[in-house]
């Protein structure tokens, strides 16, 4: 029997064919993701705070089988009154587990919790009653439960509530995250889930003011027709399981079907057919969303007539709404045209503005963590925790490249030492630069957050005003999108990806890098594919991303063993400093193709 749960009809409400996909645990690029892990941890956290408000609460026992959970649920709720967590409940191929359910009588008061930040007031809906897209996933899900339960207890008042994080409100208590343990419980696949154990003082962890029940009954009454018939369609095709008939689009092309390589069962290769092959793909090119104008009319046209080789794209056709030719479609037509001659793009302005630029040059890049628990008393859910800083730096033209990096190894808030530091190194003269926003923005919010909590000094807080005033800070990514195309980039144009580009197929820079970054001349595949792993507490470890880095951070400063402990910083240091090495390379790459006059 396949039951519809809770996060099938989330996957499915993206795109319905997905369903199939899923019930037959074909490979998707979410599988193993540190990334979602990392959330869903964070969202384990959350939710274990939040039961601890329902002190009476029982749960019920996840290690039964569905079937069994769901009996188990209808014995207790015998009871006149109790509250459980992981209610189950089965109702004609339909399956939820309910976060915490109240029932007083006839009364079901129904809370999902969720680790989205709410701040008191906030509305789900506007004006007209619509729900705002940004909360839609969440009021469906409560919508679908309520669906469920309403079924299970037809004649009772079901009260649906969301359980949020409370934006206005401070943790009160220093490194909560670290009054928790992680378990796992539950049968192998997708009911295996982690259990939340707390070894801090629960009566202090059950006065945290974060937690704010929020009802939603108005939302969820709104969007019930609607849930109810998605859902009878999901239901139809699960009992035989048959796949919902592909509707191709432009959304196909984040699909987390569509592996690259010959996956043995690939999703989106079963969905596009012979039209997946294409190489390279009309779905790479850079904002197709936007193509032809608002409601993507020039992609839906083109895949509706199976024209989805880039290179077939109407270049004429590339305009805005109103005819002309924005900047996106300035880019796609760049990414096009370069891509079918099989070479770089330098923009003409690129030299002249890379010449422009004043000494010392600083390549500059942040690792920050947010988390629903903050770390540190007195910081309000996702407040801004800045931990580490790298910095290469070129003195002037042709000055051998210094390398400086700073990472906090303190269990106390670091944003004043972080800021201080950075201070101390950049001063007041050259050139900052970053890539994308997230360094000016961390810089902008530690500012804000130094201030609302009488840290730091005048010094620190006019340098940090004056470097984000005087714009000292020059964005690598703006630079890209509007003067630089590799082919190997597709349509993309993050760090490792330009960074990569240029990794592959320049042979003399990557020899170069690779003796700076003390590595053998590495295999041409990845840049960051060249970091070393270190064996801590006998498992090998390496970072490869933001999400890893966060992990290892924690894993730094909580490891009892000191060896373990500078392992983990080694680990950080060398990926950090990676990313700022990653941006001199697309620098070197960019001088070179200036002074060659390309
Ligand atoms: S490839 Fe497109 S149609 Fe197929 S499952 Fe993915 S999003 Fe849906």
């Amino acid at each position: 029997m396949q039951y519809l749960s809770k996060s099938d009809y989330k996957l499915a409400r993206t795109c319905p064919t997905k369903l199939y996909y899923k019930k037959l645990h074909y490979p998707a690029l979410t599988d193993g993701s540190a990334f979602m892990e990392l959330l869903e941890e964070d969202g384990y956290l959350f939710e274990a705070l939040a039961k601890l408000h329902y002190p009476d609460g029982v749960a019920i026992d996840e290690t039964l089988s569905l079937e069994e959970s769901a009996a188990t649920t209808l014995v207790a709720l015998q009871a006149e009154q109790v509250t459980l967590f992981e209610a189950t409940f089965i109702s004609a191929g339909k399956l939820v587990r309910v976060d915490i359910l109240v029932k007083d009588g006839n009364v079901f008061d129904l809370i999902e919790v969720k680790s989205k930040s709410y701040t008191p007031g906030e509305q789900f809906r506007n004006k007209s009653g619509t729900v705002f897209s940004a909360w839609l996933p969440y009021l469906e899900d409560v919508a679908f439960q309520a669906l469920v339960l309403q079924e299970c207890f037809p004649a009772a008042e079901i009260r649906p509530f969301l359980l949020l994080p409370d934006s206005s409100q401070a943790i009160s208590i220093e490194q909560i995250r670290t009054w928790f343990q992680f378990d796992v419980v539950g049968r192998a696949g997708e009911w295996a889930r982690r259990l939340v154990l707390v070894t801090g003082d629960v009566a202090l962890l059950q006065q945290e003011p974060i937690v704010i029940t929020v009802a939603v009954g108005a939302e969820v009454a709104a969007l019930a027709a609607d849930v109810r018939q998605f859902t009878a369609r999901l239901i139809d095709s699960l009992n035989p399981l048959r796949r919902i008939p592909p509707r191709l689009s432009h959304r196909c092309a984040s699909c987390e079907y569509r592996l690259e390589g010959g996956a043995e069962r690939n999703g989106f290769v079963e969905c596009w057919r012979e039209l997946a092959s294409a190489q390279p793909h009309l779905l790479d090119l850079y904002y197709l969303s936007e193509t032809g104008g608002g409601g993507t009319p020039l992609a839906s046209e083109l895949i509706a007539q199976g024209t989805v080789h880039l290179f077939d794209v109407p270049i004429e056709r590339l305009r805005k709404k109103d005819g002309s030719v924005g900047k996106r479609n300035q880019r796609q037509i760049v990414q096009i045209e370069y891509s079918r001659a099989g070479r770089e793009w330098l923009g003409a302005e690129l030299p002249d503005l890379l010449a422009g630029l004043a000494y010392p040059l600083h390549f500059l890049d942040f690792e920050t963590a947010r988390y629903v628990l903050p770390s540190h008393a007195s910081l309000k859910p996702y407040a801004l925790e800045a931990f580490q800083w790298s910095c290469h730096t070129l003195a002037a033209p042709g000055a051998a490249l210094q390398h400086t990096e700073w990472i906090n190894r303190e269990p106390t808030f670091p944003n004043e030492r972080f800021a201080r530091s950075l201070m101390a190194h950049l001063g007041t003269a050259g050139t900052v630069l970053a890539w994308a926003a997230h360094e000016s923005m961390t810089l902008r919010q530690i500012a804000e957050q130094l201030a609302e909590r009488n840290l730091g000094d005048p010094a620190l807080h006019e340098w940090l005003a004056t470097l984000g005033a005087k714009d000292r800070i020059v964005d690598m990514n703006a630079l890209t999108i509007g003067h630089y195309f590799h082919p190997l980039m597709r349509g993309q144009t993050s760090l490792k990806v330009v960074a990569d580009a240029i990794w592959r197929t320049q042979p003399e820079l990557r020899a170069r890098f690779a003796t700076l970054l003390g590595v053998e001349e590495a295999g041409a595949a990845s840049l960051y594919k060249t970091l070393p792993s270190r064996l801590i507490a006998g498992q090998l470890c390496t970072i490869q991303n933001g999400t890893d880095a966060l992990r290892a951070y924690q894993s730094m400063l909580f490891a009892t063993s000191p060896a373990d402990r500078t392992a983990w910083q080694d680990l950080l240091r060398q990926y950090c400093r990676l990313d700022t090495l990653a941006m001199v390379l697309v620098w070197e790459r960019w001088a070179e193709l200036s002074a060659a006059g390309a």
